[in-house]
Order: structure tokens, then C-alpha cells, then sequence
């Protein structure tokens, strides 16, 4: 890679490695923000700075629409199939690098080495959709009237925002990118000031894999980059992912401009156990969603309600919780901050009574870093803070109810609706639940629900606002436009309304 001004980074173990400064990328160049504004980057696992990063102004998101802009004629008149064989070429060259964007994750968001591969060749899955998308999504034409033909094609919708969260720095843009892109829309994207490394590092692959200059643009930077990317009259649409109260906040000033928007927002996720359940499977299956990627994950499983005498489970989850290990099964938690609020919510809730099975309070790893453990509290409330509130950390909270529908009116009755699901050895139990629960993304014994390409991801309720989900055809005709033609070459014999 011979982009003037990035060093790749070189970390390859959890030893702490300083990354550098991560500029914006704007019209194929590397550029501080305009106002020299810089923000500290942390690697969670030793709570220390590994770099900085530019903290952006409208500034320097103008200068990045008008790169886009600038861009867009070509990009559009790219061949369709052009477009996805940059793609293809950008799949190869993430494979390459495999391993050195799994260590950028790991170290910039705190996940373990492991999980930030996994989370990287997720996104990897996402970019083959893209890559498909010229054999899937082309228009259609039909005489619809003797010597009439009606056919529909989608357009690009010219340049677009997208902005992302922290807790997965490569997966999250590859919802939006692939379709985005290979639509011939051009892209001003807002990395998560937190973890901006590992998209920086994306966007020089994609120049590599031939990308044109102003086609992809990063504008790192915190709240003003957002709100200027959504108020720009240039930006046609804007797809968010991130917190609920952020998605709504967006969602409601992009819609009153007019735009397209499709904000994803958070969740509160919740595991129906009965007492039938497999103990084995559930057991590693809800402790593999509650703690894994220390539960800072849009799909992680929160509330694990028992119905009836399920003690033989719960305590098998409790002792698949107390099986894992910090800093080797389970990463670092992303802020001190984060570290603060989620053992607030355990001093809460043991306040009130609940039992901590499990305690993941205090704990560090090598005397450094960010990091709660896997806590387990048994005999929550259904309406306390810990029962209903987004915790985002590596908590669960075992909600004990006596019958069935109990459990899904508890589900039902949380704001949120990203994922839910039943564990059950019975047919007609997982029919009855999935066909109740309120939730855009629901499981049969599987704790992380997350739909596999080609099938769409998106939540319902205060999880998503906006029409349609993210990936998948959907995400194409968001970044897209329907033009109808109707046509008609000779004299028609027959008279109709069209004629
Ligand atoms: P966040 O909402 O704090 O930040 C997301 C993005 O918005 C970041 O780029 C941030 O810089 C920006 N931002 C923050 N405050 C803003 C404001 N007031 N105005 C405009 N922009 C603002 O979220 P986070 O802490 O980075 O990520 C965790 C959250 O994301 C959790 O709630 C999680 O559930 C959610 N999430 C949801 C999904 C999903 O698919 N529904 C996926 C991943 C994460």
C-alpha cells in the first residue's frame, strides 16, 4: 500500500502498540481535521492511549461531501459489473490481511483476538453479498399493454452518510458499504471515534483494490460530524447504527429534511428458557451470547427468563459462566466509563436482592485495562433497571416466572425489539414463542439470532427506526431509487386507458 501518510499497523499479540494518528480520508488523501481538533484512541485491554484520532468539524464533512460529489458522475457511470470486481478485489485483499485487521480490532475495541477475527470474516460474508448483488438485483421489464413495455431500474441516490458504532469496527460498515457502493452511490462515513483504526485501514484496501478517489470518504469526529453529514443538503440518505437514543435523535432531524434514513438503534434481548430445554446446548448457547465479545453486542442475550422449575438449567449456565476466563474467553470492556455504568447496574440490582451467581465486578487482567467479568443475577425484577435497561456489558439478568405467556409478556413489554429467543426440546413450544415475541430477529435455541447473508438483519420497536432492514435486498433498495419507464415505439390497434 502506497497511500502517502499510513503506516499499517503493526501489532500482532495483546502487547500494547501504538497505532499513530488516524486522519480523515477525503478525496483519496489523508487529512487532519481543518481545526488540528484531536481525540485520545484506547486500547481498552491495557486502558491506555494507542493514538489519536481527527475530531471533526462541518468543516471537514463539506470538504468530504463535496469530494463524493465530485466523484459521483464516474462512479455512476461505472458498469454495474465494475463496480462489484472492485469489490471482489477488496474481499481478496481483506483476506489477505486478515490477521492484521483481527489484531486492529482487537486492540482498538477490546475484543479478543479470536472474536475480532470472527467479527472481520463476518464482515467479509457481508462484502460477497455485495459482490452478488449484479446477478440479483437487476430491474425487470414486461409488456404490460400490446406494444408497451413498463420496466424499472435502480439508481444510485447520488452521496450518502453512514455512521457507525464502536463495538464492531470492520462488521458494522460492511452492512452499508457493499450494497451502498455497488449501487454507484458515493459514501461519506463517520467511523466511531473510539475505534477508528481498523476502517482507516479498510479504506486504503479499498484504494488498493481500486476504488476511486472520493467514492469512500472517512470524517472521523463525535456528535458535530454526525449531525453536519445529516443536515448537508447534498447527503440523500443516511443509514445509522448505534444507540437508541442517538438513532431516534437522527432518524426524527433527517426525516423532518427529508431524507432517506434508516437508523438502528439498541436492545434488550431475551432468552426464554423451559424446563425441557436441552441442558448442555442451552447452556453453552446462552453463555456464549450473554458474555461473548463481553456482551457489548446489539445481539447479545440480557435477560434469561425461567419458566417453572428450570433450575437445572440456570445452573448450568451459571457454570458455563464461571468456566470462562478474562482476557482469553472474554475481552476488555470498551471505556472506563462503560466499566462504571455496568457495575452500577450490579450494585443496583444486588441492592434490590437479586442473587450475583456470578461476579464479574473488580476484576482486571495483568493489573491493567477496562474489563467486568461475567456476572450472573439471579431473581431480578421485571421492572428493575437491570431487567429492562440496555447494560451493554457481559451481565445477565434471570428473571423467574412461573408460566410461558409470563415470559413472553416480559419480552413482549420491553421497548426494544432486536432479538429474542426460546430454548425448548418441543416443536410446538418454539412455534408458539417465536410467533409471540416482539422482536425483528428470533432463535430456536440459538442465543445470537443474527440472519445469515442473504437473509436481511434489523430489529423492530425502539431497535430500528425506519422502514426496512439493513442488509440484504433490503439494504439495496434503501441505497437505491426505483425509476419507472414506460414505453411505447408504434401505434397501438387496441384502444385502452394508456393508449
Ligand atoms: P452511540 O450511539 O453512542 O454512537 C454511535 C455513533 O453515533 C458513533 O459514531 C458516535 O460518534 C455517534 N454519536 C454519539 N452521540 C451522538 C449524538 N448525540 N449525535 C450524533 N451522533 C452521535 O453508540 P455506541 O456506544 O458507539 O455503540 C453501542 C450502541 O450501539 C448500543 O446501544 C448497541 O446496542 C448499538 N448497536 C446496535 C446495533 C443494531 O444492529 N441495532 C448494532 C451495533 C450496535
Amino acid at each position: 500500500m502506497s497511500v502517502p501518510g499510513f503506516h499499517p499497523f503493526t501489532g500482532a499479540s495483546d502487547d500494547l502498540v501504538q497505532a499513530g494518528h488516524c486522519n480523515n480520508w477525503i478525496g483519496g488523501e489523508l487529512v487532519d481535521a481543518r481545526s488540528g481538533a484531536r481525540l485520545d484512541v484506547h486500547n481498552p485491554r491495557h486502558g491506555a492511549v494507542m493514538g489519536t484520532v481527527a475530531d471533526s468539524d462541518a468543516a471537514d464533512v463539506a470538504s468530504a461531501v463535496e469530494a463524493a460529489k465530485a466523484a459521483f458522475p464516474g462512479w455512476k457511470a461505472t458498469p454495474y459489473k465494475e463496480r462489484a470486481q472492485i469489490l471482489y478485489r477488496l474481499k481478496a485483499l481483506m483476506e489477505r490481511d486478515l490477521d492484521r485487521l483481527s489484531w486492529l480490532v482487537s486492540h482498538e475495541n477490546g475484543k479478543t483476538f479470536a472474536e475480532g477475527k470472527a467479527s472481520v470474516l463476518k464482515g467479509i460474508e457481508c462484502l460477497e453479498y455485495g459482490c452478488s448483488l449484479p446477478n440479483m438485483s437487476a430491474g425487470g421489464q414486461i409488456e404490460v399493454s400490446r406494444g408497451v413495455t413498463c420496466k424499472v431500474d435502480y439508481e444510485p441516490l447520488g452521496v450518502v452518510g453512514c455512521v457507525v458504532p464502536f463495538n464492531f469496527p470492520v462488521m458494522v460498515p460492511m452492512w452499508m458499504l457493499p450494497q451502498a457502493l455497488v449501487a454507484g452511490n458515493t459514501v461519506v462515513l463517520k467511523p466511531s471515534e473510539q475505534v477508528p483504526f481498523g476502517l482507516l485501514h479498510l479504506a486504503m484496501l479499498a484504494r488498493e483494490a481500486g476504488l476511486p478517489d472520493g467514492v469512500l470518504n472517512l470524517v472521523n469526529g463525535r456528535k458535530d460530524a454526525v449531525q453536519a453529514i445529516v443536515d448537508h443538503p447534498d447527503v440523500k440518505a443516511v443509514g445509522f447504527v448505534g444507540s437508541t437514543k442517538v438513532a431516534s435523535l437522527l432518524y426524527a432531524r433527517g426525516a423532518s429534511l427529508g431524507k432517506r434514513m434508516l437508523c438502528l438503534g439498541g436492545a434488550k434481548n431475551h432468552l426464554v428458557v423451559v424446563p425441557d430445554a436441552d441442558l448442555e446446548l442451552t447452556a453453552q448457547n446462552v453463555a456464549a451470547s450473554a458474555f461473548g465479545c463481553a456482551g457489548q453486542r446489539c445481539m447479545a442475550a440480557s435477560v434469561l427468563v425461567a419458566v417453572g422449575d428450570a433450575d437445572a438449567q440456570v445452573d448450568a449456565v451459571v457454570a458455563e459462566a464461571e468456566k470462562l476466563v478474562l482476557g482469553r474467553d472474554v475481552g476488555a470492556i470498551i471505556s472506563e466509563a462503560a466499566v462504571e455504568r455496568i457495575t452500577g447496574y450490579i450494585d443496583q440490582a444486588e441492592k434490590m436482592g437479586a442473587k450475583v451467581r456470578v461476579d464479574g465486578r473488580g476484576k482486571q487482567v495483568d493489573g491493567k485495562g477496562w474489563w467486568v467479568g461475567p456476572t450472573v443475577l439471579d431473581g431480578v425484577g421485571r421492572d428493575w433497571p437491570a431487567g429492562c435497561d440496555e447494560i451493554f456489558g457481559p451481565v445477565l439478568s434471570i428473571i423467574r416466572v412461573k408460566t410461558l405467556d409470563e415470559a413472553i409478556a416480559i419480552e413482549n413489554d420491553n421497548p426494544y425489539g432486536n432479538a429474542a429467543c426460546i430454548y425448548t426440546t418441543s416443536g410446538f413450544v418454539a412455534e408458539y414463542a417465536t410467533a409471540r415475541f416482539e422482536a425483528g430477529m428470533v432463535g430456536v435455541n440459538i442465543g445470537v439470532p443474527v440472519p445469515r447473508e442473504p437473509f436481511p438483519f434489523g430489529g423492530w420497536n425502539q431497535s430500528k427506526f425506519g422502514h426496512g432492514d439493513i442488509t440484504g435486498m433490503d439494504g439495496f433498495r434503501f441505497w437505491t431509487r426505483a425509476r419507472k419507464t414506460t414505453t411505447k415505439w408504434a401505434l397501438q390497434s387496441d384502444q385502452n386507458w394508456m393508449s
